[in-house]
């Protein structure tokens, strides 16, 4: 059986720096904000590129978080609205919601499955404040034009780069690009940790300095409250593990574009859409997603020829029951999407072997059969 991401494998690759970070947060007698949050948050930084980082408990908490800072901070207000790209994991929705704000879904570009500038352009009010882009599947979501209509109309530029680590933009990493971004550590994203995991990255002290106290009850000092805040934080245990793998993403993502390029070149099948290239650098195949029409289909043949995929997503936000006031909106590339997108496995542990067996069962494969 090929697995579509095989966590065992992966994190088998770097057991004795793992086992070293655990045995030295357990001596330390530190398990909550200490040296190891300190030094990752230096460590993710530098890789991104911002001034700073504020680690936090998960990537939905990340993204609500920079949201709430800037309700703090004055620049956002409950009832104000936020762009965000409708075929998103469901995490983006709720922390717009669950900040008071909210979303405003726009359609992505079916060839590159990214949200469309145009779209975005299309969609401004008077009370659009923010834009939250999401760099989905691994690929770059940011370009000059979403940079020059944030800009004109005077909005922030959010990124959600839970799929993205690593990822880049010319000589910058995503997580620099905008205002502030939010980054998910969950086990099976590019940097992954051993149980959930977030973090913020910005280049603004202020808002920084909101989020770490939002993050730690409100809290600027020991017993001091400034805002009714969340316990959000990362373990030691998982700051100390994430410093160690943060080392061996470059090089875990070159494998997942070696993996892709073997896909792009092989696939030949007409009945399967592979989503146009991105740029040079601009991808780092979180996922790697092909589009049919016979999605169920192709799925249960792989599976019974060995090999697992997974659908990301089976129902977009707009559809699901816990967003009743988005039901009534019509979104057809985003539904098209969500009605034909598979992901074949493109984990940085699969052999060349495994990936050109996928591909030829890919080209065997007729959809009428
Ligand atoms: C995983 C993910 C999140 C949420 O991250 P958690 O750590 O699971 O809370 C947010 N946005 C996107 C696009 C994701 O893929």
């Amino acid at each position: 059986m090929i697995k579509f991401l095989d966590l065992k494998k992966i994190n088998q690759l770097h057991s004795l720096e793992i086992d070293e970070a655990v045995r030295r947060v357990v001596k330390s007698g530190q398990y909550i904000l200490g040296e190891e949050n300190h030094n990752f948050e230096k460590l993710y930084a530098n890789f991104i590129g911002t001034g700073h980082t504020v680690s936090c408990g998960n990537g939905l908490d990340a993204i609500y978080l920079i949201l709430r800072a800037y309700i703090e901070l004055g620049k956002l207000a409950p009832g104000d609205e936020v762009i965000v790209p409708a075929n998103t994991y469901i995490a983006t929705v709720n922390a717009v919601i669950q900040a008071g704000l909210i979303p405003v879904l726009v359609e992505p570009d079916a060839l590159t499955l990214q949200v469309s500038s145009e779209e975005i352009r299309k969609s401004i009010t008077e009370k659009t404040i923010a834009v939250l882009i999401v760099h989905l599947y691994g690929r770059c979501a940011f370009s000059q034009e979403i940079a020059d209509i944030c800009a004109l109309n005077n909005l922030l530029l959010i990124e959600d780069n839970a799929q993205a680590h690593g990822c880049k933009f010319g000589a910058a990493r995503t997580g620099s690009l905008g205002n502030a971004a939010a980054h998910s550590f969950y086990p099976g994203k590019n940097l992954g940790a051993l149980g959930d995991g977030g973090a913020i990255t910005t280049n603004d002290s202020e808002l920084a300095r909101t989020i770490r106290a939002l993050a730690n009850y409100g809290s600027s000092k020991k017993y001091i409250f400034d805002y009714i805040g969340r316990n959000s934080r990362l373990d030691e245990m998982q700051a100390a593990i994430l410093s160690a793998k943060l080392k061996h993403l470059d090089a875990e993502n070159s494998r997942r574009v070696e993996i892709a390029n073997i896909y792009y070149r092989g696939i030949t099948n007409p009945a399967v859409t592979l989503p146009t290239r991105a740029p040079e650098g601009q991808n780092v195949y979180h996922l790697f997603p092909v589009l049919t029409t016979e999605r169920d289909k192709l799925q249960k043949y792989l599976e019974k020829n060995g090999v697992q995929t997974l659908i990301h997503y089976p129902v977009p936000p707009h559809k699901q029951k816990a967003m009743p006031q988005c039901q009534s909106l019509s979104l057809p590339v985003t539904e098209y999407i969500h009605n034909s997108e598979l992901s074949l496995p493109v984990s940085p542990v699969l052999t060349n072997e495994e990936v050109e067996y996928v591909v030829t069962l890919i080209n065997n494969w007729r959809p009428e059969y």
